[in-house]
């Protein structure tokens, strides 16, 4: 191929042409197990049958209609399906193509919701360092990397970082768990004091924090403290759960299992599963009304939210994942891999944490386990790692700068939720060989 993608293309990387279940094929036949769905995507594998069908079904109807001049069957079943779903309060969905749109679209919101109910003061957001919340340029400020948004600081818009809730490195020896959780989420109340509650519109958080943490699940407690942190200060909480939601921590939210409910969430990645780009910011009843009984309307769209192709494709998504059943499975067989990964790694020297909630997993990469020192980033263990589990057959998603956006290496596995038990040995087995390569070639 003459290699006009623009970025990495066919000469630095195999070139994917058919998926079957649990694995992508490539050009030459060879079969690679996804072990983290792409960047934890594709949570029904790479040729479901109701997805495909839906599809199918609906090109043979219509593509496209603009929704400045149309509603379409597809997009109000699919939002039907995920309110019926959706934590208490949450009553309006509006669909995006993707991660980043959903958040870009969750800061307008919000800032719009203050303007209509008279705080125009309101536009400070908060978020944690050590988070992904995109790469457009309002969700790349959210985002808690230092490195990502150093490049482009002079157009990014005002955010303030607190720490994270992360108890492998920051909860005190002796500490409860649910003592760190408060602690940690005290850190919003010290931030909002310093800022003027008048001036913060936002407080927006991944309930387990994905790509740039390797599922770093939060101490008991936590969500509920900022809840009313939140509440006590005006300030809306968004939980971005693009990446962890859709089934992929064992229930359809994240956040229900902190017994949580925001005033927006966002949604992407497993909504579509990999099969439609598609992505949706859910509000709750109070903000809708806010600006439905004031100026009348969200100032916001994009050419592609609502395409019917795509809402079709998520729509089958949905259903699967909310079929009885599906959630349980995708616990036990998160119980298992968490299980396996701590019997084949939870001695080994390098590792230093095995964490994460249902089929979201991370393993925290250290020099040594005792002071928890983190590799030397010029080693690029976690990027070596992704190449030898390639070699080998095996798909997983690298993460470096865990700690403080250059310190820290981790590696996040987030299966499809059919993975069988065999596939989460070999899984397991691939992933161990992988780490002892690249820690091999770096000694
Ligand atoms: N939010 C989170 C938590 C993510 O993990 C990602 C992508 O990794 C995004 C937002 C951005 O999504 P997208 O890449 O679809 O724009």
């Amino acid at each position: 191929m003459a290699g006009h993608v623009f970025g990495r293309s066919a000469a630095q990387m195999p070139t994917a042409v058919a998926g079957a279940g649990c694995y992508i094929i490539d050009a030459d036949g060879k079969r690679y197990l996804d072990g983290s769905g792409g960047a934890a995507v594709s949570c029904l594998g790479h040729d479901h049958p109701a997805v495909r069908a839906a599809l199918h079904a609906q090109i043979d109807k219509i593509a496209f209609a603009h929704t400045g001049f149309f509603t379409s069957e597809p997009a109000e079943v699919l939002c039907d399906a995920l309110i019926a779903a959706a934590p208490k309060g949450i009553e309006k969905v509006y669909l995006l193509s993707g991660g980043s749109e959903s958040v870009e679209a969750a800061l307008k919101l919000a800032r719009q919701f203050f303007l209509e109910t008279g705080e125009p003061r309101r536009h400070r957001v908060i978020a944690r360092r050590q988070s992904y919340h995109g790469n457009t340029l309002g969700a790349l400020a959210a985002g808690g990397n230092a490195w990502r948004r150093e490049k482009y600081a002079p157009l990014l818009v005002e955010t303030y970082h607190i720490d994270p809730c992360y108890a492998y490195r920051h909860q005190a020896v002796g500490e409860s768990d649910a003592a760190y959780g408060r602690r940690a989420a005290d850190a919003l109340r010290t931030e909002i004091e310093r800022l003027g509650p008048e001036t913060v519109m936002a407080f927006i958080a991944e309930p387990v924090v994905g790509a740039t943490a390797g599922a770093v699940p939060p101490a008991p407690g936590y969500f509920e403290r900022i809840r009313e942190i939140c509440d006590e200060y005006g300030v809306l909480l968004i939980l971005d759960e693009v990446m962890c939601g859709m089934g992929r921590t064992g229930t359809l939210f994240a956040c229900e299992q902190d017994g949580i409910s925001p005033d927006i969430v966002t949604i992407a990645k497993g909504l579509g599963a990999g099969y439609a780009p598609i992505g949706a910011m859910l509000a709750s009843g109070r903000i809708y009304d806010a600006i439905a009984q004031g100026s009348g309307s969200f100032q916001h769209g994009h050419t592609y939210h609502g395409h019917p192709l795509a809402a079709a494709a998520a729509g089958a998504v949905v259903e699967t994942l909310r079929a009885p059943g599906t959630m349980a499975q995708v616990r036990a067989k998160g119980a298992t891999l968490q299980s396996r990964l701590e019997a084949a790694l939870g001695q080994h020297s390098h590792v230093g944490d095995i964490r994460g909630r249902g089929l979201f997993r991370g393993i925290e990469l250290v020099e040594d386990r005792d002071t928890k020192r983190p590799l030397d980033p010029a080693r690029k263990v976690s990027a070596r790692i992704k190449a030898a589990a390639m070699a080998r057959g095996l798909i997983c998603y690298p993460g470096s700068g865990t700690i403080d956006g250059k310190h820290g290496d981790h590696i996040l596995l987030a299966p499809p939720f059919i993975i069988e038990d065999k596939q989460i040995d070999a899984l397991v087995h691939m992933l161990a060989e992988a780490i002892d390569d690249a820690m091999a070639a770096t000694q």
